[in-house]
C-alpha cells in the first residue's frame, strides 16, 4: 500500500477565486498515477478489505494489454509523469505481463519515475530475473515489499496464509542477486505488525537480507486504518479519527486506473471499499476533458460546499495539503 507523501503541500490549502487558475495549478503539481495491473490477491491480510472485496460483485481480474496501454496514455495525457503500480487491493505479480508493462512505462519518455508494492509471495527467481532486466533503472524510485512479521506464526496471523518461508526465501534471493549484480535498486521491506509485537528493524534485516544488500531498507508498520469499520481486529492499533477535514485531501491529486478500465481519484486502499464509488470519476473511454471536469467538481464541492466524498469521510489517512 502506498505511503503518504508531502509532494503536494502548498497546493490545496488556498481557495482560488479563479477556476481556470485552479485547474492549471493542480495539473502542474500532480502526483502519482496508479495503474492497477491486477486486483487479484493471494493473501488475506487481517488489516485489508481484500476478502470482503473478493466476495463482492467486483470484477476480479488482471488488467489486459489494451487497458494497460490506454491507462498509460491517459495518465500521460492528464499530465502525470510518476507512476505507482501498487493496486488498492491485489498483487502486482499475479499479472504475468507485469514486467513487460513496467518496462514499457520505463521506456516512455514522459514517465520520469515509478514504484510498486508487492507481497513477495510470487517473487520467484523468474520474476527476480525480470526485475534485474528492467530498462532505464534510474527511473525506478524503489520496489517495496509488504510482509507480516519475521516468523511463520506472526506471518500467518497477519497475512492469513502460510507463506512465510516462501516470502523469506524470495526477498533474501532478490537481495543476494541485486548485491551480486552491483545494483543500487532501493528495496523497502515493510513489516506489518500487531500492536504488541516487538520485532525491530534489525531483526527484519537478519530475516530478509542475509546477503547484506546495502540498499535494503526495513520498516515497521504498526498502525492501520479501520477502513470505515471494515477492519476491527483487537490485535491491531489504529490511526486516530479525524473529524475536521476543512480542505481537500492532498491525495485527491493522485489518479488510479483500475484493472477493469475505470478511473478513480486517490490510489489508497480506503478509496474503494465494497459499495463505495464516490471517488470514481469515469472510465478510460472518457475524454481527458471529461475526467478533468469531474475531478475539479470534487475539489470544488469540498472547498465551496464542504461536501466531502463519502470515501473520504471516515478515512484516517486524510491529510490536507498546505
Ligand atoms: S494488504 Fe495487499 S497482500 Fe494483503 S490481502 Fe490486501 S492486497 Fe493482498
Ligand atoms: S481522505 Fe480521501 S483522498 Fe485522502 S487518502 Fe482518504 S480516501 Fe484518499
Amino acid at each position: 500500500m502506498p505511503g503518504l507523501k508531502k509532494f503536494l503541500n502548498g497546493l490545496l490549502g488556498r481557495r482560488e477565486a479563479d477556476a481556470h487558475l485552479k485547474n492549471k495549478k493542480s495539473q502542474t503539481f500532480r502526483n502519482v498515477a496508479y495503474i492497477e495491473l491486477s486486483n487479484v490477491c493471494n493473501a488475506k491480510c487481517i488489516f485489508c478489505p481484500y476478502p470482503q472485496i473478493a466476495a463482492s460483485d467486483k470484477n476480479m481480474q488482471n488488467m489486459d494489454d489494451a487497458t494497460f496501454a490506454a491507462s498509460l496514455q491517459k495518465a500521460v495525457d492528464l499530465g502525470y509523469s510518476r507512476l505507482g503500480f501498487t493496486p488498492t487491493t491485489g498483487e502486482l505479480f499475479a499479472n504475468k505481463h507485469w514486467a513487460e508493462h513496467i518496462a514499457s512505462a520505463l521506456r516512455h519518455d514522459k514517465i520520469k519515475s515509478l514504484y510498486y508494492y508487492s507481497n513477495a509471495i510470487l517473487l520467484t527467481d523468474d520474476n527476480i530475473e525480470k526485475i534485474l532486466a528492467l530498462p532505464n533503472r534510474h527511473k525506478i524510485e524503489k520496489f517495496c515489499f509488504s510482509v507480516g512479521g519475521s516468523d511463520a506464526a506472526t506471518y500467518k496471523k497477519m497475512f492469513a496464509v502460510d507463506k512465510f518461508e516462501v516470502v523469506q526465501r524470495n526477498i533474501n534471493a532478490l537481495c543476494a542477486k541485486l548485491k551480486a549484480a552491483g545494483s543500487d535498486l532501493k528495496i523497502n521491506c515493510e513489516l506489518r505488525l500487531a500492536k504488541t509485537d516487538k520485532t525491530n528493524k534489525s531483526k527484519a534485516q537478519k530475516t530478509f537480507n542475509r546477503a547484506g544488500y546495502a540498499h535494503f531498507h526495513p520498516n515497521i508498520v504498526k498502525v492501520f486504518d479501520p477502513l470505515g469499520g471494515l477492519i476491527h481486529e483487537s490485535d491491531l492499533d489504529y490511526l486516530p479519527e479525524i473529524s475536521h477535514k476543512p480542505d481537500p485531501c492532498y491525495r485527491l491529486n493522485d489518479i488510479r486506473f483500475d484493472a477493469n478500465g475505470k478511473v478513480w481519484m486517490c490510489g489508497c486502499v480506503v478509496s474503494e471499499r465494497p459499495g463505495e464509488s464516490s471517488l470514481q470519476i469515469g472510465s478510460l473511454t472518457d475524454s481527458r476533458e471529461d475526467l478533468e471536469k469531474k475531478r475539479q467538481a470534487v475539489f470544488a464541492q469540498w472547498r465551496g460546499q464542504e461536501k466531502i466524498p463519502s470515501a473520504c469521510q471516515p478515512c484516517r489517512l486524510y491529510k490536507a495539503a498546505k
